[in-house]
């Protein structure tokens, strides 16, 4: 049997692909909010914003990661904004579908905001635009966590309450 490889610190590449992506998602999500004019998208922006924040204090405090290069990019960021928290804390948290929906707000608010001006007024670069947002946010995502972030992961391995929410899934 294989024995399984986890990062102490991820190579360089790893988070700035994962940081590219998000940029990407939050940067599509934003220029289509901006239909609705710059209001919106600076709502938009801001949501963003304090969805980072709430996983950097929420669970990188916690990560093994924790001022380490890990391969979504933040834990030397945390390390730099918020103190140490308890390592213990980060695989006892219990997490459940209700708990992620705040996060996955991120694409259901320019999902929507689409399919709203599409109705008002059919656009087909719109819509190219949120087909790629679509792509870029599922499958991009699947492969970022499921090939280079999450299979490497020694957070994981010391316990890591999503993986075990997914894994559930999978049973
Ligand atoms: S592995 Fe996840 S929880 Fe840990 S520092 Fe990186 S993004 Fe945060």
């Amino acid at each position: 049997m294989q024995e399984s490889v986890t990062y102490e610190e991820y190579p360089l590449k790893i988070p700035l692909i994962s940081i590219s992506l998000t940029i990407a998602v939050y940067g599509i999500g934003t220029y289509i909010l901006a239909g609705f004019g710059i209001l919106w998208a600076l709502l938009y922006m801001i949501y963003c914003i304090l969805i980072e924040i709430s996983v950097l204090r929420g669970s990188c405090v916690n990560c093994w990661y924790y001022g380490k290069r890990c391969g979504l990019g933040r834990g030397k960021l945390c390390a730099k904004l918020f103190k140490k928290g308890d390592p213990q804390k980060f695989s006892a948290r219990e997490i459940s579908w209700i708990q992620i929906i705040p996060d996955f707000l991120v694409i259901i608010f320019p999902i929507v905001g689409s399919i709203i001006l599409l109705i008002l007024a059919f656009n087909l670069t719109l819509l190219m635009v949120l087909i790629i947002l679509i792509i870029l946010y599922f499958v991009g995502n699947a492969f970022v966590r499921g090939m280079l972030t999450c299979k490497y992961c020694k957070q994981r391995e010391l316990g890591c309450p999503a993986a075990k929410m997914f894994n559930k899934e999978k049973e």
